[in-house]
């Protein structure tokens, strides 16, 4: 009997069209899923999609959930530059509203950089970026219109990097009246200790100490680089630092909590593998069903 109650899935190409990405899903066995709505890193806005309604069907008939776009590597909310800001704002504004079109839930959207000017001042700016996005992406939506839930993700801690802690990004988080998606591998780079499974366990258990229940979205990545070393690089789930005993505990004290791998792509066999397996860490192949 599974007592699984994590969503399991990953980060999928749409280069091929999303009939593609559809096929993927299915062939992988996940259960949500993430994307790009446009080129992460360069400002060109999204283009809105033929195939999109067909994405829409194909992942509410699967029951694909939740579909999860991650905004561009440059928008940065927080910086010193006011045009920089106001760029990085219509930037996701126009990503919210496109990944609402394709049926998508959240966005992704790194917590960005103060620039120098300090922890207290970029997440003042963070949190206006935030409003500024929601404000313009209201305004660019017709009625009709879906908008997705921008959500922020928690970084290494590289140079003036906001939100590297849970404690920092919780605060964000409340602040700005929106929910987090924490990444496994940027906590790690981070300092949260994750090498064994008694440690891992505290980890997730000061993640939901410090979030409680505005942790949206999990992304299960290993690290390439040490603990603490505050360097990004993801690897597949038990080919990086962290030992794949850690997961469970993990899962653990996050119940419920979706789960994205934002791994190195393999062979269709190795990446079907890499969902089976987390699957299995996170409690058992089937999901538990509702309610238990
Ligand atoms: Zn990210
Ligand atoms: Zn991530």
């Amino acid at each position: 009997m599974s007592d699984r109650t994590n969503r399991i899935g990953r980060h999928l190409p749409t280069s091929g069209g999303l009939k593609k990405t559809l096929a993927t899903i299915e062939a992988l066995g996940c259960e949500t899923v993430q994307i790009f709505v446009s080129n992460p890193q360069g400002w060109a806005d999204p283009t809105p999609r033929t195939d999109a309604e067909v994405f829409v069907r194909g992942t509410t008939e699967a029951g694909i959930w939740p579909v999860v776009a991650h905004a561009k590597y440059l928008i940065n909310l927080a910086p010193p530059d006011a045009d920089h800001r106001e760029r990085s704002a219509g930037a996701l504004a126009r990503e919210l509203v496109a990944a609402g079109a394709i049926g998508a839930h959240l966005v992704v959207v790194h917590s960005g950089s103060h620039g120098g000017d300090g922890e207290e001042a970029g997440m003042t700016r963070l949190v206006e970026g935030l409003d500024r996005a929601r404000e313009l992406a209201a305004g660019y939506a017709e009625t009709s219109d879906r908008v997705a839930e921008p959500v922020i993700e928690n970084s290494v801690g590289a140079g003036t990097q906001l939100c590297s802690t849970f404690d920092s990004l919780s605060e964000a988080a409340r602040r700005a009246g929106v929910r987090a998606c924490v990444d496994t591998a940027h906590a790690y780079a981070a300092g949260y200790d994750l090498s064994t499974p008694e440690s891992a366990q505290e980890a997730g258990d000061e993640l939901r100490a410090a979030m409680g229940d505005s942790v949206a979205l999990i992304h299960l990545n290993d690290a390439r680089n040490e603990m603490g070393g505050h360097r990004d690089g993801h690897r597949r789930i038990g080919e990086g630092q962290i030992p794949r005993e850690s997961w469970p505990g993990f899962f653990a004290a996050l119940p419920g909590v979706p789960v994205v791998m934002e791994t190195p792509y393999g062979t269709p066999e190795v990446d079907a593998d890499q969902v089976r397996l987390v699957k299995e860490l996170a409690g058992g192949l089937p999901l538990a069903p509702d309610g238990v």
